[in-house]
């Protein structure tokens, strides 16, 4: 994985339900250089979701085909499907983009293995397990019983809190959007003087 030095990669991760999507996406829509990972995932399509936009969505023999060929930086199962990120999606991306990767905690932890690479990496919480639960049934994308895994998997995500740099809770959209824009502009002006002075 090779990236400019001014370009920021940002890892977002959160127990599903906490509002990654749709952050990321008033990210992109604010700063044209931020481009969003799109990952592969065997999960179904949701009623709102576009193949090649929001997801790379494959069958499960294609995703075991991709593996065998090590075709992903990082993968991971989650709630019986697998998701993961592709080297030529991200290598296409990075190379004059900032990129944001909406991946799961133990994504983070494989992706944290290039230790040349600097990922500033942000956990999303709610305040609460039932308002991340109310959330998921407000989102009106999940079966009953895929709601009752997603918040039964909040205590369970919240462990790894330990492997980022920053925790947010969402509870305001607008004051954790202004909070987590104000830490990669940081990472972003930081990253920018760091390339001049080694230039
Ligand atoms: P994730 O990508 O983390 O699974 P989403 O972005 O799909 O989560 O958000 C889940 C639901 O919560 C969506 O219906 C979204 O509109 C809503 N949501 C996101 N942030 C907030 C917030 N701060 N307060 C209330 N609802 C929110
Ligand atoms: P959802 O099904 O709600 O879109 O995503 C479920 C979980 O999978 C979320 O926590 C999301 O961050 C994670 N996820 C999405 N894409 C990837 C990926 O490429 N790799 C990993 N490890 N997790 C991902």
């Amino acid at each position: 994985m090779n990236h400019d030095q001014q370009n920021i990669m940002v890892i977002l991760s959160s127990p599903s339900g906490v509002g990654k999507t749709t952050i990321t996406k008033k990210i992109q829509q604010k700063y044209q250089s931020f481009k969003i990972s799109v990952s592969h995932t065997t999960r179904l399509p949701r009623s709102n979701e576009v193949d090649g936009v929001d997801y790379n969505f494959v069958s499960k023999e294609e995703f075991k085909s991709l593996i065998n060929k090590k075709s992903f930086y990082e993968y991971a199962k989650i709630f019986e499907n697998y998701y993961g990120t592709s080297k030529k999606n991200v290598d296409k991306t990075l190379s004059k983009n900032d990129i944001i990767f909406d991946i799961d905690w133990q994504g983070t932890k494989q992706l944290s293995k290039f230790k040349e690479l600097n990922f500033v990496k942000i956990f999303l919480i709610t305040n609460s397990k039932d308002e991340l639960k109310n959330r998921l049934i407000k989102r009106n994308q999940n079966t009953k019983t895929e709601v009752e895994k997603r918040s039964n998997s909040f205590e369970e995500d919240i462990k790894h809190w330990n492997d980022y740099d920053y925790i947010i809770i969402n509870d305001n959209l607008d004051v954790c959007f202004k909070q987590i824009e104000n830490i990669i502009l940081n990472e972003k002006k930081a990253y920018s003087n760091f390339a001049q002075i080694i230039q």
